[in-house]
This record gives structure tokens, C-alpha cells and sequence, in this order.
């Protein structure tokens, strides 16, 4: 397949949006990550994201939107609290798992009842979603497993030959995906962490909790709630090991053990340890969210082996980034100590 490239131009997007409105696949620009669209209510069209993704068929897609209405088309018995949160945090990223309707083929919701809905602020996808004139489904538009594509050389690298049309629009804003949630009973359940963070929710949401699965890896046979975590996940070549503890500690753990082709993965540069590769991917949990799926995918370009991860504060919007790097370090985290 020949994969064209469009500017997020008027004239761009609506070649776009023609794409999606005969049932095909187009990559397009989010302010969270990269995302591979087809309409929603197309059976076949979906099938296809699933096929350029590689992606198994029980994770579900989240559908995109561009007004409430449309909300309404794809979504039944939808709480007041689901408003609340659609007045507070739309455009932007949240994603809100309601009750599907029936106009929402199952393959869309990976066989669940219900479905994960997100009203972009991205311009670019916004105006997709209005032009083609339906609900846009769209997971993260990388190959299933990798690290999620944040700039247009990344979905290119991924996606090339497997899809019609990337939309190039840079390098994205929030650069880890949408804040997942459920409602039950006027409370908020988080599912995945993303720049929506759990304090934001709580001023809109008097009862929100932190799904599990979010921090730790379930024990077999658990409930998951979000089938996405199940699978590896965010996954680099190179295995990836988080150091938690004083820098001191992680300096001491990483010289005892790094051999040639490792690298270090660090906040910032006055970390370093000489003699010893390294990436960083910021000191801020903004920066950090940023830069970490790039930092990922510099890390296998460059042919790393093993990674040691400094390992990021989980407040605010930090747990976005912690809940990527564990499930890139698949939980494999160790505690280093002073003089150990
Ligand atoms: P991605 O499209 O790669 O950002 O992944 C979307 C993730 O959102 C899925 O893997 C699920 O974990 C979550 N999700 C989407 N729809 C639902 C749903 N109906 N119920 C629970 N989680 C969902
Ligand atoms: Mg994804």
C-alpha cells in the first residue's frame, strides 16, 4: 500500500476526511499522541486499524467526537456526571467509558457493552472528526506494543505501507494518552492515568479512585477493568529496569551493574554517571509525559540493551508517566539502597 502524506491543511483534512468516509484508515494528530482513525459505525473500517496496528481483537478502540451530540448517537443511558466532566475537561484529554449504544459495532468496543468516548482539542482532529461526519475510532498509532508514536516521524517509521494517509502534524502536545474513566453511582474510577489528572477530576467528582491495575500488575485471573492493561505494553527492544531510590543509590546500583551497551535513562544531564550512555526525558511530570515514548524508541535506535530508569515521582501528573514506564519496564522495578 502506498502511504500518502498530508499537512493538516484545510484542503489536507478534507482529503482526510474523504479517506475515513470510504471506510479506510488515516493516522492523524492528537494532543495526546498519534492516533490510526476509521469511522466507528463501519464494521469493516475498524477491522482494518486492528489490521495495520496488529492489534488483538478484546482491546477495545476509543471512539473520538466533535460535539455532544454525537456523543448522544454512540453512547445510551448517559449519567449527568459523564456532562459534568464533558463541560469541564472538553475539548481535551479525557477519555469517558459509558454504556455503548447499538449503532457502535462490537469490534469497535473489543465485545464489551460499553465504550470509551474522548472529544479531542487537537485542531487538526477536531476538524477530521466534523468533515467526515462520524465518530472517529482510533487507538494510539503505533504497531500493537510499541511505545506510543508522539511526533510524525514515529507514526511514519510504524506506519508506513500499512495505511492510506498520515496526517503530519508535528510532535504532540501531551504526549501520553488520554485520562481513562469510568462512572458508577455518581463516582469516577480511574483506569489509565493521563494529563487529566485525579485531583483535576475530584473538582468536578466528589468520589474518584485509582483503578489497580493502574500501579501494579494484576494477579492472574483479576477483573481488568481496562482490557488495555492486560498487554505488554509500551514496550521498548531494550529491557527496561526502574531504579527507585536516592540518586546516590541509583548511581551505586547502575555502576555495579551496566555493562557496555546499557544505557541510563535520567531526569536530567547533572545525573549522569561518567563512562556510562544516557537519554534524558525531563524534571518536570509535563516534560516527562512529553518526551518518555520518543525518549523509548531513541533508546532501541541507539541500540540499547538494558535501560536503568530513574524512577519518576507518581503525583499529579506524574502517575501518567510512572503507569507508562512500569508497564515499558514490564513491574520490573528494583529499590536500591545506600551502600547496598
Ligand atoms: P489506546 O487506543 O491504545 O489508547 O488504548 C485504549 C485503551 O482505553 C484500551 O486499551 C482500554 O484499556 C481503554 N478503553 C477503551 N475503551 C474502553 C472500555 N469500553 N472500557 C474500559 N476501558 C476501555
Ligand atoms: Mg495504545
Amino acid at each position: 500500500m502506498i502511504t500518502e502524506t498530508v499537512l493538516p491543511s484545510e484542503r489536507g483534512i478534507r482529503r482526510a476526511a474523504e479517506i475515513i468516509k470510504r471506510g479506510d484508515v488515516v493516522a492523524f494528530p492528537t494532543e495526546t499522541v498519534y492516533g490510526l482513525g476509521a469511522n466507528a459505525l463501519d464494521e469493516a473500517a475498524v477491522k482494518k486499524i486492528f489490521v495495520a496496528k496488529g492489534r488483538p481483537a478484546d482491546n477495545p478502540l476509543i471512539v473520538h467526537i466533535s460535539s455532544l451530540d454525537m456523543m448522544e448517537t454512540v453512547a445510551a443511558d448517559i449519567p449527568a456526571e459523564a456532562y459534568k466532566l464533558a463541560e469541564r475537561f472538553w475539548a481535551g484529554p479525557l477519555t469517558v467509558v459509558l454504556k455503548k449504544s447499538s449503532s457502535v459495532p462490537s469490534v469497535t468496543s473489543g465485545g464489551l457493552d460499553t465504550v470509551g468516548i474522548r472529544f479531542p482539542s487537537h485542531p487538526a482532529a477536531k476538524r477530521l472528526i466534523e468533515l467526515s461526519g462520524v465518530p472517529i475510532a482510533a487507538p494510539s498509532a503505533n504497531l500493537s506494543g510499541s511505545p506510543s508514536p508522539t511526533t510524525f516521524k514515529r507514526v511514519y517509521e510504524d506506519m508506513n505501507g500499512r495505511v492510506p494517509m498520515i496526517i503530519n502534524g508535528g510532535s504532540c502536545e501531551f504526549g501520553v494518552e488520554s485520562t481513562v474513566v469510568s462512572l458508577n453511582n455518581g463516582c469516577a474510577r480511574i483506569l489509565r492515568p493521563g494529563a487529566v489528572t485525579k485531583e483535576m477530576l475530584e473538582q468536578v467528582i466528589k468520589n474518584v479512585t485509582v483503578d489497580p491495575g493502574v500501579l501494579s500488575e494484576l494477579p492472574e485471573g483479576a477483573k481488568v477493568r481496562s482490557p488495555g492493561m492486560k498487554y505488554k505494553h509500551y514496550a521498548p527492544k531494550a529491557k527496561v529496569i526502574i531504579v527507585a531510590g536516592s540518586l546516590e543509590a541509583y548511581r551505586e546500583y547502575v555502576r555495579r551493574h551496566a555493562k557496555e551497551r546499557d544505557f541510563c535513562l535520567l531526569f536530567d544531564k547533572s545525573e549522569r554517571i561518567p563512562g556510562i550512555h544516557y537519554l534524558t526525558y525531563g524534571s518536570t511530570a509535563k516534560e516527562q509525559a512529553h518526551r518518555l515514548f520518543e525518549a523509548l524508541r531513541n533508546l532501541d535506535a541507539k541500540g540499547a540493551e538494558t535501560v536503568y530508569a530513574r524512577c519518576p515521582d507518581a503525583s499529579g501528573m506524574g502517575l501518567a508517566v510512572y503507569n507508562r514506564i512500569l508497564r515499558s519496564a514490564g513491574f520490573n522495578i528494583v529499590e536500591a539502597e545506600n551502600g547496598e
